[in-house]
Parts: C-alpha cells; structure tokens; sequence
C-alpha cells in the first residue's frame, strides 16, 4: 500500500467518525425526547427487554467484519451513555430550586446596599425583644458605633407560656425602627402570621420566620411572595431536609432571597439550651446556594460560650452571625438569662475580631 492509500483511507476513517458522531447526537436528541414523553406517562427509562430486541436484530443483520461480540459491546456502552443522560436530566429535573445542582453560584443578598453572602461575615445584634424606646435606642447607637449595620428585636413573640410577654407588636417595630433609621442599620424582625406582614413590612428590612414557624407554610408561601429578604430559622426538631425545603417554598413562590440561620436543634443534652448543630453550616453551604447564619444565642442559651461559638461558626463557613444584646439583660421580659449586655457585647466584639 503506498502512502497516498494509507492517507486516502484515513481521511475516508475521519469522515466516518464525523458521520458517527452526527448520528450518535442525533441519537441521543431523540433518547432525550424519549425521556421527556416516558417521563410524562410514568414509564421506566431503562427497558433491558428492549435492550435485548434491538441487539438481537443487529446481530441478525451484522454481516462483519465486526464480530457480534464487539458489535454488543460497542452498542451496549451506546446504551449506556443514554441511560446516564436520561437519569442526569432526571436529577435536575428534580432539583430544588435552593440547591447548588439548580445553581452554582452563591447567593449574595443586596440589602440596602450591604451584600449578604459574599465572604464578609453579616453580624446581627439586638434585644430578644423589643420593650422601650430607650432600650432599642441604646442598643442600635452601639451596633452603629462598631461600624455594624443590622439590629434585631422581637415584637410578635413565640413565647412557650401564654402568659409571657407576647411582644409589643407593630409598636414595637416602629421604636426599632426608628431608632435603626437614625443609625443607619437594617431591622431584622419576627413576623409569626402571614396577616401581620403587610402592615409590618414598611418598618422591616428582613422577614425573620422562627423556629417554631419554620413549617408554617401559610407563612411561607406568603413571604415567598415579598420584595424583602427572608431570614428563615431551623425547626426546633427539623432534618435538614425539611429546612431546605422550607426555604423552598419561599423561593419557588417568588422569593430568591432567603437566609437559612441554624440556630440549634432539641437533643437529650441540657448544658446548653439547644445543640448547635454545627456540621449543618457546610452541609447547608455544599447543598444550597443560600447565605447561611448561626445563632449563637438561641442555640446556645448561655452567655458565657457565645464567642468561642461564634468564632466555630464562622469557621466552619457561617456567612453570619446573630445575637442578643440587651442594655439590661437581668431585666430583659424575654430571655433574660442568655442576652449580652452592652459591654459584654463590646468585649465579645473586640475579641471576636481579634
Ligand atoms: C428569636 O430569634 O427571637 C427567636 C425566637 O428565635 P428562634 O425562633 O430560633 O427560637
Ligand atoms: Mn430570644
């Protein structure tokens, strides 16, 4: 054979595998419309029986130089590759919308300008509960002096007992936020009912849903349906499964910008109030694409564990941190044993940044 004959041949080789590479996507065009109708009417994506026919009847007609041996195994890795695309389309179909198959990219909330999500931890300080105008006022005047930009105080209380204080309701968001607006910080606060919101919105800057809401998915759905952020709290005794799909009903109604904050779990343990379940942080970051917070208080109930709590937190990936600081705390009407006061909170600060 001369050279020319061995070019000419490999060339004719070339334009075959072009040929074969046309039919086999075009190949598997088809396979994925297959998927798409067999997935509307429920049947199996993978059919041996069918698999066997079709190499029966290439045998049949294979007349070589390809032996049936190779001709099974060339055709039984074609079908291969169409099983794995359907059951990859399968999986994204499946995917929530909060999860990092949906999307890649973090999440990075705009929320008056600070981004949330983007690698500058978020701290989030302030009263368990709104009480006085003076309170809130102390607080937010100490949150702005460290150069921080959110406050939190309850005003619609989920209290254990019904003879607790039960928040001081929209009043109380106005005090907040009166006071946030003249040092420039953002309101964090609890909305327990879905008819609160549209009265409450106005004074809030994020839609905090507790705990003991996290399934609430009346409320969910409604403030899936708003134009603020939403910061969304573990159950008390939720899987992570079900936190994520909390989190999925307020994105699939409309709203993309939600916080999951851990804020620790009910175990047998009683040294601390909750058990901060830290391992959810990266699993959370490696699962979802959301902002995802600690709360160090609530997880915790103990004052004296906050900062090497909050420095694990941050460690293992927090993208925020929130806590309750009180100018008072012994004489707080809510959580009076685990809240900072104010210069508790500026020795945590001072060396949490340390
Ligand atoms: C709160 O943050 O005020 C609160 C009640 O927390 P949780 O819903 O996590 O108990
Ligand atoms: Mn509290």
């Amino acid at each position: 054979m001369t050279k020319q004959t061995l070019n000419e041949l490999r060339g004719r080789v070339d334009e075959i595998n072009l040929q074969l590479l046309s039919l086999l996507n075009e190949r598997t065009a088809i396979v994925q419309e297959m998927a798409e109708e067999k997935g509307k009417r429920g049947i199996k994506k993978y059919d041996p029986v069918r698999e066997a026919q079709i190499i029966a009847e290439l045998r049949k007609v294979n007349q070589g130089p390809m032996t049936d041996a190779t001709l099974i195994h060339v055709f039984k890795e074609i079908f291969k590759v169409s099983v794995k695309l359907q059951e990859e389309q399968d999986k994204k179909k499946k995917s929530l919308l909060v999860s990092r198959e949906a999307k890649s990219e973090d999440t990075h909330i705009n929320i008056n300008g600070d981004v949330v999500g983007n690698g500058e931890p978020t701290l989030i300080f302030g009263p368990c509960s709104i009480e006085t105008e003076e309170q809130v006022e102390l607080v937010a005047k100490n949150i702005a002096e460290k150069g921080l930009k959110y406050i939190r105080g309850g005003a619609f209380k989920p209290r254990t007992s019904p003879y607790d204080f039960q928040g001081l309701g929209v009043e109380g968001l106005k005090m907040l936020h009166a006071a946030a607006s003249k040092y420039g910080l953002n309101v964090v606060s609890e909305i327990m009912d879905a008819k609160d919101l549209a009265e409450a919105l106005p004074y809030l800057d994020v839609v905090q849903i507790g705990a003991r809401n996290m399934q609430n998915f009346t409320l969910l759905k409604a403030v899936g349906q708003i134009d603020k952020p939403v910061l969304l709290k573990r159950g008390l005794s939720a899987t992570l499964e079900e936190f994520v799909n909390a989190a999925e009903y307020i994105t699939s109604h409309g709203n993309k910008n939600v916080i999951l904050c851990e804020r620790g779990i009910r175990t047998f343990e009683k040294a601390t109030r909750n058990t901060l379940d830290i391992s959810a942080v990266p699993i959370l970051k490696k699962e979802t694409h959301l902002p995802v917070f600690v709360d160090i208080t609530h997880s915790t109930g103990r004052r004296d564990i906050l900062l090497p709590i909050a420095k694990a937190s941050l460690a293992v990936g927090a993208d925020g941190i929130m806590a309750e600081v009180h100018p008072t705390p012994e004489l707080a009407l809510s959580d009076a044993a685990q809240q900072m006061s104010i210069e508790a909170f500026d020795e945590f600060y001072e060396k949490l940044l340390s």
